[in-house]
């Protein structure tokens, strides 16, 4: 019988943690403070930022919203960003993407200060990832994933793993993180040629591509592992994962729904990220030269 992955456990777990970080702050007199910094009205950006201020208000961490027009100049932007970004009040920046073209987007990750980078989009954490150096902040939906896959006590050391996707923010550095822990990895693409053998031999399959129906039952050999990270919209305006969920579920030893899975986690990584940004600024010399 397969165990359905359930990302609402996982979020109470990690706030029982933050919520003894945020005790522990308190004590040394210190408000940890996040930074949502947005350009522009996009609405995925907006309901993402929406998400992630209801998860930090019930965990009753202060907040700030930036918000500023899509036109402005490129300069005015980065001179605001450095504001937010030197401001000794802000743990924790969360940059909203993407940025308006005229917005060098590189240019403003590589200012960010690495340990407030909540969202590991900066060079730095992802060069600690690669490394696997132990003081980093992790992109939060690979984070997620890693997440899950603990909670339920599952051992990766040796697993074959497919992860279906290898954008910058979710798949690559996802198949670090499982390289990380001795599992033999394979990253498809849209170009993959024959997904359905990648996938049928692995022991963990991960979908974020953002393609519905894209994991069937013929992508799953019994017993496997399978993480839907996807987001998509079906014909009834339901959200939905890449995974035929019906399909699979049943040769599964364990899956995640959606929505319900990982989804259910990103925000409350973000606030894990901001109590270890927050520590990490006690001592910085620890996070930046080791
Ligand atoms: P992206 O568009 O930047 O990258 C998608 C990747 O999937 C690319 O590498 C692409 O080559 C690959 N891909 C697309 N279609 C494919 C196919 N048919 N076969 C194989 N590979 C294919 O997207 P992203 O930002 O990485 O997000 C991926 C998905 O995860 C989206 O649905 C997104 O909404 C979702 N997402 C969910 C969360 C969450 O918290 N659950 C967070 C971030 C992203």
């Amino acid at each position: 019988m397969t165990t359905i992955m359930d990302g609402k456990a996982v979020a109470a777990h990690l706030s029982e943690g933050i919520q003894d970080a945020l005790e522990e702050s308190h004590k040394h007199g210190i408000q940890p403070k996040v930074a949502f910094v947005r350009v522009g009205d996009l609405s995925d950006s907006i309901s993402y930022e929406r998400a992630a201020m209801k998860r930090f208000e019930k965990l009753s961490i202060e907040t700030e919203q930036y918000h500023f027009p899509e036109d402005i100049s490129a300069r005015a932007f980065l001179t605001k960003f450095r504001e937010i970004n030197e401001d000794y009040s802000v743990n924790g920046i969360l940059l909203l993407q993407p940025l308006p073209e005229h917005i060098d987007m590189k240019r403003v990750v590589e200012l960010m200060n690495p340990m407030k980078d909540i969202d590991g989009m900066t060079p730095f954490n992802l060069g600690q990832v690669l490394t696997n150096e132990k003081n980093r902040l992790e992109p939060c939906t690979p984070a997620g994933v890693m997440e899950m896959l603990d909670f339920y006590d599952i051992d990766l050391k040796g697993k074959n793993v497919t992860v279906v996707g290898a954008s910058a923010v979710v798949g690559k550095p996802l198949s670090l993180l499982f390289m990380n822990r001795d599992a033999t990895v394979t990253t498809c693409n849209l170009y993959t040629d024959d997904l359905t053998a990648k996938c049928s031999n692995a022991d963990v399959i991960v979908s974020a591509a953002g393609a519905m129906n894209l994991i069937r039952a013929e992508h799953v050999k019994e017993g496997a592992i399978v993480v839907d990270v996807g987001i998509n919209f079906n014909d009834e305006g339901k959200m939905v994962g890449d995974v035929d969920y019906e399909g699979v579920k049943d040769k599964t030893s364990y899956i995640t729904p959606v929505p319900g899975g990982v989804g259910a986690i990103t925000t409350t990584v973000l606030a894990y990220h901001l109590m270890m940004a927050t520590d990490y600024q006690k001592e910085p010399v620890l996070f930046l030269e080791r």
